[in-house]
């Protein structure tokens, strides 16, 4: 009897077998470093994110434009992190 192993975007809920090429899914986390404090803590909630959402809040790269489509606008830093907070779960405040 085998395992089989599905990994579970937790940002769009999309299902994928472990062993599919071409498919990828990353830990989301939130790292702080201190500048010259050698301070550093991270988030202990992570969240499993797929390659499409992790790029969708450009968290991996920056958006690439191409000959036919330019690249989108650069989020900034608030937008990603909003983003990852609210798939941990946390609500904005208004
Ligand atoms: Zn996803």
């Amino acid at each position: 009897m085998g395992i089989k192993t599905i990994y579970v975007c937790e940002k769009c809920g999309k299902e994928t077998e472990r062993s599919t090429k071409g498919e990828q899914y990353f830990h989301v986390s939130i790292l702080i470093q201190g500048v010259g404090t050698g301070y550093s803590n991270e988030t202990r909630t992570m969240a499993l994110w797929c390659r499409d959402c992790c790029d969708e809040y450009q968290l991996i790269i920056s958006p690439q434009g191409t000959a036919k489509e330019p690249a989108p606008p650069e989020l900034t830093i608030e937008d990603r992190l909003v983003a990852v907070f609210e798939a941990m779960g946390f609500e904005r405040r208004q």
